[in-house]
């Protein structure tokens, strides 16, 4: 039987073929591939989208984390508030301009930072509090938000897996300081290699971070601060100006096929992702609980179908930072997902077919 991916990413492409193509033919004619109109559109676009003022192209997610923490001059001697359950990037960005990440565990139905603990972690140092809205689905910003303005701290969005979703009806870039996005090419909306944004309603934060992207330059050779090459690839925004265009027909689709697959696997001794009438996710990830994940994954794998462990190892307990003394049982709830959670094949052009094929697997594991 025909392997499963977890991503298909060809299938996309199939869909779209003839659009990226001419697209990628145009950008190469022009031979425009720095900047340009190209990026300047996408930005006024996917700000658009984000229902917000400013995007600012940059080269990857990481680097949205990375200058917009640099751009709030965060740096030596700082701490960020932040969840152990993510992506490395999230806390590698905190690392990288020199400040340390300060870890709190995670709400055991949402995945995400639990906004009760942040008070106790915060301290005369604390200049951040960076929330992850992790597989698609929003962080409690309301209470983020609250602490946030309460303490005078500046709240950063990754927003890398959340492309489009709402929280109590306001669309994700508008719920913070700034909120930064990938384009990895497995993302909701993905670039054909390495992109990234960020989105902010701040026109001087955006100035700001306009200038770091491109070597601090505000003329060929003029520059006004020290900065980096970080800009978005020209040809990356170019097709993504064309996926765009289907990004919420997408995020649509994924939304339907996590409805069936929690409809079908209700009656299983699984917990499924929790709903909230708060937000709308845009499922990046459709991520199940069990104790027996392994045995699981391994069972799906025997019939040819992926599943996906996000995340295995709870970013407290990552070597690269042991040096910041956490021990296993600091974050009970994160270290539990940790070893439990495990993602089911989902993408928009995934068929009824290939989704009853992964629920019968399931089913049968049980069985
Ligand atoms: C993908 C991802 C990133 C990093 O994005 P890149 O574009 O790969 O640098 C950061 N945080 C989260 C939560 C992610 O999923």
């Amino acid at each position: 039987m025909d392997k499963l991916p977890l991503v298909d990413l060809k299938i996309e492409y199939n869909q779209i073929k003839a659009e990226i193509d001419r697209t990628i033919q145009n950008a190469l004619d022009n031979t425009a591939f720095i900047l340009g109109k190209e990026v300047q559109s996408f930005e006024y676009e996917f700000a658009d989208f984000c229902n917000a003022k400013h995007a600012i192209g940059v080269s990857s997610g990481t680097e949205a984390l990375h200058l917009v923490l640099r751009a709030l001059d965060i740096g030596n001697g700082d701490e960020v508030i932040t969840t152990p359950m993510t992506f490395f990037a999230t806390a590698e960005a905190i690392s990288q301009v020199g400040a340390m990440p300060v870890f709190i565990d995670v709400e055991a139905d949402s995945h995400n930072l639990d906004p009760n603990l942040i008070v106790d972690a915060i301290t005369n140092k604390t200049k951040a509090i960076l929330p992850v809205h992790l597989h698609g689905r929003p962080a409690d910003m309301g209470q983020i938000n609250q602490v946030a303005e309460q303490y005078n701290l500046y709240v950063v969005e990754d927003a890398a897996q959340a492309h489009g979703a709402t929280y109590c009806g306001t669309t994700i870039g508008n719920l913070g300081t700034a909120a930064c996005f990938s384009f990895y090419p497995g993302k909701n909306l993905g670039a054909y290699g390495d992109a990234g944004a960020i989105v902010t309603n701040d026109a001087e934060l955006a100035s700001k971070l306009r200038l770091l992207r491109d070597h601090g330059r505000e003329d060929k050779y003029l520059h006004q601060i020290v900065g980096f090459n970080a800009r978005i690839d020209a040809l990356q925004a170019a097709i993504l100006r064309v996926k765009l265009c289907y990004l919420a027909d997408w995020n649509a689709m994924r939304e339907s096929i996590a409805v069936r697959y929690t409809q079908r696997l209700a009656d299983l001794p699984i917990v499924l992702p929790t709903p909230s009438t708060d937000i709308v996710s845009v499922w990046h990830h459709y991520a199940i609980c069990l104790s027996e994940r392994e045995e699981l994954c391994e069972e799906l794998n025997k019939k040819g179908i992926s599943s996906g462990k996000h995340y295995p190892l709870s970013l407290h307990l990552q070597p690269a930072y042991s040096h910041l003394g956490y021990v296993r049982g600091d974050f009970p709830v994160a270290e539990q997902i940790a070893d439990e959670t495990l993602s089911l094949p989902i993408y928009p052009l995934l068929s009824e077919r290939q989704m009853d094929r992964v629920v019968d697997a399931v089913e049968s594991f049980f069985k």
